[in-house]
């Protein structure tokens, strides 16, 4: 059983009625289920009980008792009907429009319809009736005459002319309608009194043939209304003229077809409106219910959120204390090898070796989660310095010589001509993700051998390939290697924690490089870690490998320490210092430079004051202030005018940018007592 009866289309009509005539459409609508938006919307079925109620607040508010006239023709007129009005004034004729009319009706109210009992060239004689036998409300009968009125405004004709001929009622239906009880006699004659006068007794009619009575009076309250509408000979013609050139042109097959597509179209129309508005609240709800599920499940998200950052945190903390003991049990370990302790015999130098390289595994894991926590907080920064790679090979190999030789595996490097001697990068990184690849290809090697190759993959990149012998990787794990935790292949091994190459490639985009790879099942696998060197960068980096001052013992040694919150700035000002044979480190936030400083010692510093987070004098003050630092020699790098304030904090130079490279390389030479052309 549906709830709503009627169609949005009536409440629409009266709202946009009142709006035109600037009253409170809200107030009309207080406290009824819809807002005056959604009633506007035509879209929806509503109960009768609601449409009474605008009825009624339409009524007072105007004062008008003939609103429902005035409404039903102003619908008419402004076409409220949409596509319905369309079919209407397709059919043409008046005949043809009035029987109409009472799909009109029908549409609006399905419990209604209108019957034809007359039709002439002028006029017709039509009766609205209630389907269900209950009476109309006044307000009903007299929206069906205005729009009986309007249907000639449909084709901009001056409105009809609608009187009631008479309201009846049916006998089976005599419960007091407007106030008045109907009662029948012996003789089938009916009168009616107030309900709350019964001495107010008038006779109103006798029961008729079809078994209704006409009331004496206009009774809007009864079952049915006859009307008689009326228009001008003038509507006539025009309606002729305007729709079909001739009488003649409406009748036949055509027209019965017409009329029968009609019919199908506004069926059609009329389900699909239905479902439409029931779709809408299907949807309504819908929307509901999602609305709140994205809110608990931004609040999950939002409670996860927290929980992770608090499982980094704990991550970090305890993989702190575990390095500082583990480097502990290692420093000690070595001592015991070096024999400082005493002579060891050579079961227990093998027990010390395997300690060393055991807790160096273990290192290398907690290293591993602890990148991770920094990763996941976005705390995992790069700290560019001049990296010799050569070196760092070099270094690498030997750190895992030992882990090798246990499996005898043989270690092999190749550097190709062309690799520059030294990059600007982060070296601890670099060096991990060595250390990554070629634990690995230990770990999954049995014999053979593993090869590390340095070479530059095109123009402005290096690149390491570490290519071992060993069981090689699934096709179909391929897209899992280098996910988080993730672990592939038959058997795994002890020690993994599935997060080398996950950290690999994490550290490797964060250089702006990658990180690719070529396996085949049991026939090994190369993985290659691309990294970015830019032109001017390879240029500078040239020069340094063609300037004998590079090889020059005193100038390597020294150390300067570049602090510029401009890093492409710092970073070409680093070049230059390696050019002239120096090493170079450097800071750009305030925050960690004192702490920089005290870690990395360096010969001098070259500060520019205006460093993220910390004003660059503040710091300047304390490093003069501390024991430790006092004597460093700090290069200021300022704005012009500041050489005074740059003097006053105890600088030993100053350049307002911009500034001459080479004239700042000949100060820092001379400040550290380096001879000029000494090279
Ligand atoms: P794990 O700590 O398990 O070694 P990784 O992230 O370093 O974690 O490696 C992920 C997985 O990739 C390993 O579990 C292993 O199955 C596979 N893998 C990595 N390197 C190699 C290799 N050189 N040869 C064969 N399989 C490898």
């Amino acid at each position: 059983m549906p709830k709503r009866e009627v169609s949005n289309r009536i409440s629409a009509a009266i709202l946009m009625y009142a709006r035109d005539r600037g009253l409170d459409v809200d107030d009309l609508c207080r406290d009824l289920p819809y807002t005056s938006d959604q009633l506007l919307d035509r879209k929806l079925w509503i109960e009768n009980t609601e449409l009474l109620t605008l009825w009624q607040r339409l009524e007072e508010h105007t004062g008008n008792a003939e609103v429902g006239r005035e409404v039903g023709l102003y619908a008419m007129q402004q076409h409220t009907f949409g596509f319905l009005s369309t079919i209407l004034r397709l059919s043409g004729s008046p005949l043809r429009l009035l029987q109409k009319a009472d799909r009109l009706v029908h549409y609006f109210d399905p419990n209604r319809v209108l019957h034809l009992h007359h039709v002439g060239k002028t006029s017709a004689i039509v009766e609205l009736k209630r389907k269900s036998g209950r009476p109309q409300n006044r307000y009903g009968c007299s929206f069906a005459r205005g729009l009986l009125a309007g249907i000639p405004t449909l084709w901009q004709l001056p409105p009809a002319t609608v009187e009631d001929l008479s309201c009846a009622v049916t006998v089976d239906h005599l419960p007091p309608i407007d106030g008045r009880v109907y009662e029948i006699d012996d003789s089938d004659r009916v009168f009616s009194h107030p309900q709350d006068n019964p001495a107010e007794r008038r006779e109103e009619g006798a029961i008729a043939e079809d078994g209704t009575f006409g009331v004496g009076e206009v009774v809007y309250g009864a079952n049915a209304c006859l009307y008689r509408v009326t228009w001008t000979a003038d509507t006539t013609r025009a309606w002729w003229q305007r729709v079909f050139a001739s009488e003649a042109d409406v009748e036949g097959e055509n027209v019965a077809n017409l009329e029968q597509d009609l019919r199908d179209l506004e069926q059609m129309y009329e389900q699909l409106h239905r479902f439409s508005s029931r779709m809408e609240s299907v949807v309504d709800e819908r929307s509901v219910a999602l609305e709140s599920a994205n809110s608990e499940l931004a609040e999950l998200a939002d409670k996860l959120k927290r929980q992770s950052v608090l499982k980094s945190e704990f991550i970090a903390d305890v993989s702190h204390e575990l390095r500082t003991l583990i480097s502990a049990i290692v420093g000690f370990a070595e001592l015991l090898t070096s024999q400082i302790y005493g002579p060891l015999n050579e079961r227990q130098h093998a027990a010390c070796d395997r300690i060393v390289v055991n807790t160096h595994t273990l290192l290398h894991m907690i290293n591993d989660m602890l990148d991770i926590s920094r990763l996941q907080s976005g705390k995992l920064e790069l700290a560019l310095e001049s990296v010799n790679l050569r070196q760092m090979l070099d270094e690498s190999l030997a750190a895992i010589a030992a882990l090798a030789e246990q499996k005898k595996l043989a270690l092999l490097r190749e550097i190709e001509t062309e690799v520059p001697v030294s990059i600007l990068a982060d070296r601890t990184k670099i060096k991990q993700m060595l250390l990554n690849l070629l634990t690995n290809a230990i770990k999954y090697t049995d014999r053979g051998h593993i090869k590390v190759r340095l070479h530059c993959p095109a123009p402005g990149e290096v690149a390491f390939t570490v290519r071992d012998t060993g069981r090689g990787i699934d096709e179909n794990d391929m897209p899992l290697l280098f996910e988080e935790y993730s672990r592939v292949g038959p058997n795994r091994p002890d020690g993994g924690t599935g997060l080398g190459l996950y950290l690999t490639r994490k550290m490797a985009e964060l250089m702006g490089g990658r990180v690719e790879v070529v396996s085949k099942l049991d026939h090994g696998s190369a993985f290659t870690v691309v990294l970015p060197v830019r032109g001017e960068e390879l240029n500078a980096i040239r020069e340094i490998d063609e300037n004998p001052s590079y090889l020059d013992p005193g100038r390597n040694r020294l150390k300067i320490l570049v602090a510029d919150s401009n890093q492409a700035a710092a970073q070409f000002l680093g070049l230059t210092i390696q050019a002239a044979g120096m090493q170079v480190s450097f800071c750009s936030d305030g925050r960690r430079l004192i702490a920089q400083v005290a870690e990395y010692r360096p010969h001098l510093l070259v500060l520019d004051p205006e460093l993220k987070h910390e004003d660059g004098w503040n710091i300047l003050r304390r490093l003069r202030e501390t024991i430790d630092t006092a004597a460093i020699p700090v290069v200021v790098l300022g704005a012009a005018g500041q050489q005074e304030l740059a003097a006053a904090h105890g600088a030993v130079a100053f350049f307002a940018k911009p500034y001459e490279k080479r004239e700042l390389i000949d100060c820092l030479l001379s400040v550290l007592g380096v001879k000029e052309g000494a090279q």
